[in-house]
């Protein structure tokens, strides 16, 4: 069982660069966030990292980088305009707007905390059937009949349940007419959809192949809460893969056994990832599993992985009237070329922010013990895999004079152009150590007077604290060679 320290996560992002509320001097803005000097480190080794791991290591993905305005009539094609919405209840007397599931889902848990486990997954099984038939008037009496209340005014006055679209809009052009109503995208794949036969012809793919893309999404989230869990604004790391009709199964099976390795690849305790398979799927899905993350909350999803078939492409030749096929010149089993096909598709689709918050909360940790002479000495330490850390070094010259700051510059001169480095004189050497803690930094070294005569510098690994000391010239190589 994980321990719910997401508050003190929290407090910690703010405290150490990682994570501000957006416009804080104005008391900020709901479920939008921005990412400080560490956090905006972390957030790009993060996406690197994916898009390394997706086009760099796999010769059939390339990637793209689509504009966040698209064409109007691609979220009528793609479905988003008429179905893109939540099932959402008001309270009469609070005026407290709730996402229907959510609502059901805490009733569940305080059910569960009371240890009526049966009746919570009844509950939630039945909520399931319900929304997977659309039935909003049973999902009404189902809160009424368990005599759900509302957080805040403790009664039972509900509306009923209603459709709430998540998609954000705005006009393009200076006089605002109907037609000039453009939608920030809710996700990135329709980017990669529109511009399938683009990527196809000039990068002369043959499927399968796949086609990655990192970048902003917008959702009005009903409920938008748990910090950057479900925020209004954030960013999602998704790759469409397009394969043979048929061989969707196959795929699908691939990527989803392929994206669990990446996240433990990562660093993410096993024990901490599972899958869960949709039973309401989307619109456009054959097959849909949610990995799910154990987070300080509880078992969230962290991405997910949709058999998509050949909705979207489908949905875009109907729409822009445009043909979207691919001609396979490759034989069949009965030596025929398959010709002419729209592509099934398989898409793997991650929410970057999650996943940062995925991270912090498996590195996030409170030490204590016992020193030697008896004392009590504790740490709040942040272990991050060394490969993503956002500083990986700190050059720490113990004190501002006699040669040492000279010597810890060389040091960083020779090591700054190939990882991030952090320099830093102030304070005591004991505190500057555990600020590094804080900020995740795997490795420290301390010049000192020693290393004037010898040219060895001690250095202190954040997890286990342990120092040793090593020549100076082998610390670059040393580093590379942990982080790679
Ligand atoms: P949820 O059920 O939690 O609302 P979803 O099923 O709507 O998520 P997808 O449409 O599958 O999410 O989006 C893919 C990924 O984008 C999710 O797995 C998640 O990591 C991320 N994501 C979606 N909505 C948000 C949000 N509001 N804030 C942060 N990340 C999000």
């Amino acid at each position: 069982m994980v321990i719910n320290n997401f508050q003190e996560i929290i407090s910690h992002c703010k405290e150490y660069g990682f994570i501000f509320p957006s416009s804080e001097i104005y008391d900020g803005l709901s479920a939008v966030y921005d990412y400080g000097q560490t956090g905006a480190q972390l957030k790009k080794n993060l996406r690197d990292h994916w898009w390394k791991s997706m086009t760099q290591l796999h010769e059939n993905i390339v990637g793209i980088d689509a504009a966040i305005f698209m064409h109007p009539t691609v979220w009528k094609a793609s479905g988003h305009v008429d179905n893109f919405s939540d099932p959402m209840i008001d309270h009469k007397d609070s005026k407290k707007r709730y996402r229907v599931d959510h609502l059901i889902e805490a009733f569940a848990e305080e059910l569960k905390a009371a240890g009526k486990d049966t009746e919570a997954t009844a509950i939630l099984d039945e909520m399931e059937q319900l929304l997977g038939r659309e039935d909003f008037a049973g999902l009404k009496k189902m809160i009424e009949d368990k005599k759900i209340k509302c957080s805040i005014s403790k009664t039972c006055n509900w509306t009923d349940v209603r459709q709430f679209n998540l998609m954000f809009s705005t006009e393009m052009g200076s006089v605002a007419e109907a037609s000039d109503i453009v939608y920030l995208r809710p996700e990135t794949a329709q980017g990669i959809f529109v511009n399938f036969l683009n990527v196809q012809k000039t990068g002369r793919m043959k499927i399968p192949f796949g086609i990655a893309q990192t970048g902003k999404a917008f959702r009005n989230e009903i409920v938008a809460r748990q910090f950057i869990f479900r925020m209004r604004e954030f960013e999602q790391m998704e790759m469409q893969f397009f394969v043979r009709p048929g061989t969707q199964k196959q795929w699908y099976e691939y990527w989803k056994a392929e994206r669990k390795k990446w996240h433990e690849a990562l660093g993410i305790p096993t024990d901490r990832l599972r899958y869960h398979d949709h039973v309401k799927l989307a619109h456009y899905a054959d097959a849909a599993v949610d990995i799910e993350f154990e987070f300080p909350f509880g078992w969230k999803e962290l991405e997910g992985i949709h058999s998509r078939t050949d909705f979207d492409l489908k949905q875009h030749q109907e729409y822009s009237k445009k043909k979207m096929q691919y001609f396979d010149s490759e034989n069949d089993e009965n030596g025929k070329p398959f010709g002419n096909y729209i592509p099934y598709v398989v898409e793997t689709s991650v929410g970057l922010d999650r996943l940062f918050l995925s991270v912090l909360s498996f590195s996030y940790a409170e030490e204590k013990w016992t020193k030697e002479d008896g004392s009590e000495d504790s740490r709040v330490v942040m272990r991050f895999p060394a490969g993503i850390a956002p500083i990986k070094l700190a050059i720490l010259p113990l004190l501002k004079k006699d040669g040492l700051p000279e010597i810890a510059r060389e040091i960083m001169n020779d090591c700054k152009g190939h990882f991030q480095c952090f320099y830093e004189e102030k304070d005591a050497i004991g505190k500057r150590y555990r600020r590094m803690d804080a900020l995740g930094t795997p490795f420290c070294i301390t010049i000192d007077h020693q290393t004037k005569e010898d040219n060895t510098v001690t250095i202190r690994y954040r997890d286990n604290m342990r120092q040793e000391r090593i020549a100076a010239n082998e610390i670059k190589n040393l580093i590379l060679s942990k982080i790679s």
